[in-house]
Formats: structure tokens, sequence, C-alpha cells
């Protein structure tokens, strides 16, 4: 017997937009309690909802998944009723498919291959097409997620092992896609051929572990053997590690290089480039193509903080933390109210007023989106008495949506879409302004001795893979809908 645990909850989120995070424990006899430690170095990837999936190799999988953080779906219970050896887990932010608990995943369906489930980082761009296809031949879906098309196009392969049915599924899948799946007696992984998400491999006491980014690696004390390479499909089963697929060549790859800018926790590591030495070489490198007087320099914390570091440190300014961010607001039920202006950024974020009074300050961010924040901060740092206000951007300007998992807004509320930079200056009544051009992003996150290639698709619209222009976030569950409709 299956049981899923349902708890509903109502999700603030923090951030402009999150992903996933994907782990897989093979051959401990804990797994579920290490996917759940993993999970939880994993939390900042997604807050929506949680999950884990189980096998002992011999009876039916187990399954846990319900809305909210990790911290509040596992606890001694859920997973005493999560045993064996094997283990995969995933924290969902939606960019495909609402947020409910329908689409949280690990997603196990039985079928032709057995008994599977499946965790995806990563938007499949071609999900609308193939689920039409899938749906015209009869597959039943249960979720309006994108990750689902995978396991239909398994299980129509018919007499064919779950290798040959996972390749074969992935042949047709075009897009972002960090995967890993467990069938009955082996767990499987893969990274799309561009390698847009990460995913790393790692040795646990006689298992193994993957995740989505080495921070889990820490926590566990597992020993990181190698990344998942870009197009590279995996199996981890009693014989150890078999390499499906190889890699594609580095030279194709286009890792999302948001993840360095953002996204990845400063304590990961990708590629072989530490994700807080990535940061600080922003901020060198932004130091050096938007020089400014200044007293101070302090970040926006937390992910402006290794960018503040490195400006500083490169302008020889001091470096303060002015900016105290309020860990305890994820899930909050109070509304804004006129009574106190910028509500929303004041209880994020609230300003040491003696650090900034009197003085030249440069205000370190990670990105600006919607501007709307970044105004208001600029705001409050004239209020408390700073005579100048310079914002810093560790990235270039935000123009394009992504389609490759990460969750902007609409292209058209992007800040850097409506107005050109010397205006986005005058609106957010800063001082100056200065963003970190391509060129040198792409040193910083050391394209040049690695050879990687990286997405850099919402800065300049080039896209790595084509999509339907009508690709958004509900686009499932419209189709679902019109359908319905029809009937
Ligand atoms: S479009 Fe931007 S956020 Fe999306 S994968 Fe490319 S670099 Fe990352």
């Amino acid at each position: 017997m299956r049981s899923t645990v349902v708890r509903y909850q109502s999700v603030v989120r923090i951030y402009p937009g999150e992903e996933c995070g994907v782990v897989a424990v093979y051959g401990h006899p804990n797994a579920a309690t290490l996917a759940t430690y993993g999970l939880y170095a994993l939390q900042h990837r997604g807050e929506e909802s949680a999950g884990i999936a189980t096998s002992d190799g011999k009876h039916p999988f187990r399954i846990q998944k319900a809305m909210g953080l990790v911290s509040q779906v596992f606890d001694s219970t859920s997973l005493a009723a999560l045993p064996g050896q094997m283990a995969v887990g995933h924290v969902r932010y939606s960019t495909t498919g609402s947020s409910n608990l329908t689409n949280a995943q690990p997603i196990a369906v039985v079928c032709s291959q057995g008994e599977l489930a499946l965790a995806h980082n990563g938007d499949i761009v071609n999900a609308s097409h193939l689920r039409a296809r899938l749906e015209g031949r009869g597959s039943i879906f249960q979720t309006t997620t994108d990750s689902e098309v995978i396991l239909h196009l398994m299980a129509q392969q018919v007499g064919k092992s779950v290798e040959q049915a996972f390749l074969w599924a992935l042949d047709q899948t075009e897009g972002a896609y960090s995967l890993v799946l467990m069938a009955k007696d082996k767990i499987l992984a893969a990274r799309d051929p561009h390698g847009f998400r990460p995913l790393s491999l790692g040795r646990l006491e006689d298992g193994y572990f993957l995740a989505s980014e080495t921070c889990a690696f820490d926590l566990l004390h597992a020993q990181f053997l190698r990344d998942i390479e870009p197009g590279e499909v995996i199996s981890l089963d009693a014989d150890g590690v078999h390499r499906l697929r190889p890699p594609n060549p580095i030279e194709t790859s286009a890792f999302c290089i948001f993840e360095y800018v953002y996204f990845a926790r400063p304590d990961s590591t990708i590629h072989g480039i530490n994700v807080s030495q990535a940061r600080i070489q922003m901020g060198r490198e932004l130091a050096r193509l938007h020089p400014v007087e200044a007293d101070l320099v302090i970040p926006v914390p937390d992910s402006g903080n290794y960018a503040a570091l490195g400006f500083a440190e490169e302008a020889g300014v001091a470096f303060d933390l002015a900016f105290v961010r309020n860990h305890y607001i994820g899930r909050t039920f109070l509304q804004p109210t006129q009574l106190i202006r910028d509500f929303n950024v004041r209880i994020k974020l609230n300003l040491v007023q003696e650090s900034v009074r009197g003085k030249r300050v440069v205000v370190v961010d990670d990105s600006i989106v919607r501007g709307t924040t970044a105004r208001a901060r600029v705001a409050n740092l004239r209020e408390a008495g700073a005579s100048e206000v310079h914002i810093r951007v560790s990235c270039p300007p935000h123009r394009f949506a992504c389609h490759y998992g990460i969750d902007f807004p609409d292209p058209n509320s992007l800040l850097a879409n409506q107005l050109p930079v010397e205006r986005i200056q005058s609106y957010l009544n800063a001082d100056s302004i200065g963003y970190l051009d391509i060129a040198g992003l792409l040193r910083a996150c050391g394209s040049q001795h690695s050879g990687m290639g990286f997405c850099t698709a919402c800065f300049t619209g080039n896209y790595p893979v084509a999509f339907h222009r009508g690709l958004y976030k509900e686009i499932l569950e419209k189709n679902q809908t019109a359908r319905l409709a029809a009937k």
C-alpha cells in the first residue's frame, strides 16, 4: 500500500522565483532519513512542497509528500513509514503546473516498467506537445506537471528494460531536466544535453547519493565523486555506477548562469567552481567595470553578500552589513497596511541607520527584477541619512523570460524591459547605477578555464533550446480546461 500524507498550507514566497531540488539515496539502510537531510540542505530551491519515495526492493514503494517545508512534512512518524535502502526526494517551487499537492513530487506510477518514482528539476519545453500526443493515445495523467510526460513515455516501452525506456523517453524530451528516477532495484539519473540544472554524485558509506547541489553532501558527510555531466545518464545498482549514455561535449553545454548569481547556495560547488567564490569574482568585476567614489559598500542580503565583499575588496572601500534580514517571515498572514509604507520590503530587511548616516553608500544586489523593492531600499537609505546611494548589480539587466526552470515574472513586468538603464537610475532615485556585463559574468563563473558553456537567455534573449511561444506556467492546466470544455 502506498501512503500519502496530505497537509495543506498557504505559502508566501520569499524570493522572486525558485525552482526545485532533487535527491536520491542508493544502498543505505536509513535512506529516507538521509534523503530528508538532503532536502533540508536544498530547501532554498523550493518551499512549496516536499516529498520522498522509498523502496526496499521487495515491497511496494512508500511515499510521503505534502505542501510545506521539509521540517513541516517530515517527522519521526512519517520517516518510520518510509523503510528501504533506496529513496528519491524532491522540494518544489512550481514552474510548470500549479502549486498543489497533486503536483507535488516524487510522482509515482505502476506501469509496464513496474513501479517508478520520479523527481525532476527544470522545465520540459515540449511537454504540452508530448502530453497532447500521449493523451491522444489514451494516457491518463494524474498531474498538470511537465515531469509526468517522462513516466508516460516510459510506460509505452512495453517489453523494454527500465534503462532502455528511460533513454527512449529522454530522446523525446526537450528543455531542462535534472532527474532522479527510482525503479524496483536501482536509481537512474540524467541531465539534459545542455545541463541547464546541476546534479552531483557522491559516495555515502557503502551506497551512493545524488543531489542538486553539493551543499547537501556536506550535511551528510557524503564524499563528492563528480557532477553528472550535461547529457549524461547513469544508473546505480548493486554492481555500482553504470554510465548509460556518455556526456555531450562540454562546449555545447548551457548551464544556467543564474544559478551562480542567485539560486545556488554559496557553499555549493558546481563544475568545479564554488558559488561563493564566483560571486566574489562578480563583485570584483563589477567594481572594475563601474568604479565609484564611496565610503561604504553594503550588500542586499543574503545573495548579494559575496558580490558586495568582492566589490569592497576590489574597490578598497569599507564593507558593512547595514541591511539586517528577518529570517522568520517565510509564512506571514499579515497584510500590507497603509500605516506602514513599503511593508513588504521593511519586514524582510531592516536598516542599521547608524551605519549609513552621512555616508556615500554602494548597495550591491544580485539582481533587479521588477524594481519595486530596490526603489524602496533606496528610499530607506535616504531616509536614514545616506548622502549618496549608488546601485551595483552583479549580473546584466534582466529582460527576458526563462523557459528552463526559473519562474521570473512576465517579461512585461521586468524593469529592464521597460526602461533603459539611465532611466532605471532615475526611477530608483539612485545617484548612479551599474550592472555587470555578460563578459564579466562569464569570467567570474570560470568559463575561460572550464570550457563550460552557459545559458544567458534571460539577459540576452539567446535561447539555447527553442520553445513554444505560448509556454507559461499554467499551460498544461489551460490545455486541460480547454479540452474538457470541448467535450
Ligand atoms: S534563461 Fe536565465 S534563469 Fe533561465 S536557464 Fe537561462 S540563465 Fe538560467
